[in-house]
């Protein structure tokens, strides 16, 4: 691999981390960081979870809550809100 490969390549893996970020921007607020820096929001009575605009505190739905308080994000991963009505983390790809 010669040197302008490595750059092309290490540029266009940087553009679309860029694109990635552009495209979940927040969209109330333009917040790009917005798909890597965002606080869990839950409406029981809807029974769906958000992600919260840490920014301007713009919701986006991103997942549901099953009748057991089980959290299921759009992304594949899975939560519990417990009795005391916290929520606890079961697990996923980046955390
Ligand atoms: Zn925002």
């Amino acid at each position: 691999m010669s040197n302008f490969e490595i750059v092309g390549f290490a540029l266009s893996a940087v553009l679309s981390i860029i694109a990635f970020a552009f495209t979940n921007r927040c969209k109330a607020c333009g917040y790009l960081k917005f798909s890597f820096y965002h606080v869990r929001g839950f409406d029981l009575k809807l029974a769906k979870a958000y992600r919260v605009c840490p920014k301007c505190g713009d919701r986006l739905e991103a997942g549901i809550i099953a009748d057991d308080g089980i959290v299921f994000w759009k992304t594949g991963e899975t939560g519990e809100i417990n009795s005391d009505g916290h929520y606890v983390h079961f697990g996923g790809s980046h955390e």
